[in-house]
């Protein structure tokens, strides 16, 4: 079993830097794939409440067998629930459906500008409470921009200890890591194989036969030498024990600075803007 390296948070706890990520797993599978990526020896799962399966997470994580603490846990707040009342029922849901009475770590899912007259610094108050009552162990964003961590930097008391956002060999985002990594806020990339859409660029797939591993493979590397957290998502299991095995091979910084080069900005992007996302789901 190979050896996943931790990143220290601010908060004083630590992550690994690889896990399970269950976007668009199906509820009634979610369970499954979790147990599945825990008996390869993944200890940190990647959920939210928008993702529907929380419950199936908790129930995965207990049919494993391993114990509630040896697992890292984030769920992230929806939409809908930015209100301070709102969120905090919201906090007390996540929590039931996965089982636990703590989670490892609780993000603002969105930023969402322009609903809530913009005021998402009272969302991040509220999530403050959480880490007070040590219900939420730490707490983060995700999908904030620069703009968003500075107003939180002059508004509120605590750091976040993790800006979640997209980064991908297609979308480096480089102006919004370069701000964590000044400000000792861990960054993790969501959609880090972009969906699968970087596994057949030339760059990519010649770097990967070149070492002999696969497209997934050398863009996961990627990540973990930039100092990234990911959580690839599959409900392959075969897949599954491929994104696991990063461990093992080491990229030139030759090529790090090729799949860092296929950079193409805003047009890269596969998922929203968060500057002008605004989607509540029903
Ligand atoms: P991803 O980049 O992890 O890609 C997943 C897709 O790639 C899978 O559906 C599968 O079809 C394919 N795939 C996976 N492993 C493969 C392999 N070894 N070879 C070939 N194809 C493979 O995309 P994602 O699921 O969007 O992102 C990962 C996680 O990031 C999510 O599950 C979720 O936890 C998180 N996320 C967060 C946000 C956010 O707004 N905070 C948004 C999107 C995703």
């Amino acid at each position: 079993m190979s050896q996943i390296p931790t990143i220290e948070l601010t908060s004083g706890n630590s992550i690994p830097q690889l896990g399970f990520g269950v976007y668009q797993i199906d509820p009634d599978e979610t369970a499954g794939a979790v147990k599945t990526a825990l008996d390869i020896g993944y200890r940190h799962i990647d959920t939210a409440e928008m993702y529907q399966n929380e419950a199936g997470v908790g129930q995965g994580i207990r049919d494993s067998g391993i114990d509630r603490a040896d697992v890292f846990i984030t769920s992230k707040l929806n939409n809908g629930f930015h209100e301070p009342d709102a969120a905090r029922k919201a906090f007390d849901e996540t929590l039931s459906k996965l089982g636990f009475d703590y989670v490892d770590l609780f993000l603002i899912h969105w930023p969402l500008p322009t609903r809530y007259g913009g005021d998402f610094v009272s969302t991040w108050q509220t999530l403050e409470e959480f880490r007070r009552d040590g219900r939420a162990k730490s707490i983060g964003v995700s999908n904030f921009q620069v703009h968003h961590l500075e107003r939180l930097a002059t508004q509120s008391d605590t750091v976040p200890a993790v800006n979640q956002i997209e980064v991908h060999p297609y979308f480096v985002n480089e102006e919004v890591r370069a701000y964590c990594a000044e400000h000792d806020i861990a960054v993790e990339a969501w959609s880090p194989i972009a969906q699968g859409k970087v596994l057949d660029d030339p760059v990519v797939t010649q770097i990967a036969e070149a070492a002999g591993r696969t497209p997934a493979q050398v863009v996961l590397r990627w990540h973990i030498q930039r100092g990234d957290i990911v959580f690839p998502k599959s409900v392959t299991p075969k897949r599954i024990e491929e994104n696991y095995a990063l461990f093992d091979f080491e990229l030139s910084q030759h090529d790090v600075d090729a799949l860092t080069a296929l950079d193409r900005g805003e047009d890269g992007r596969t998922g929203p803007n968060p500057d002008t996302f605004d989607y509540i789901p029903d």
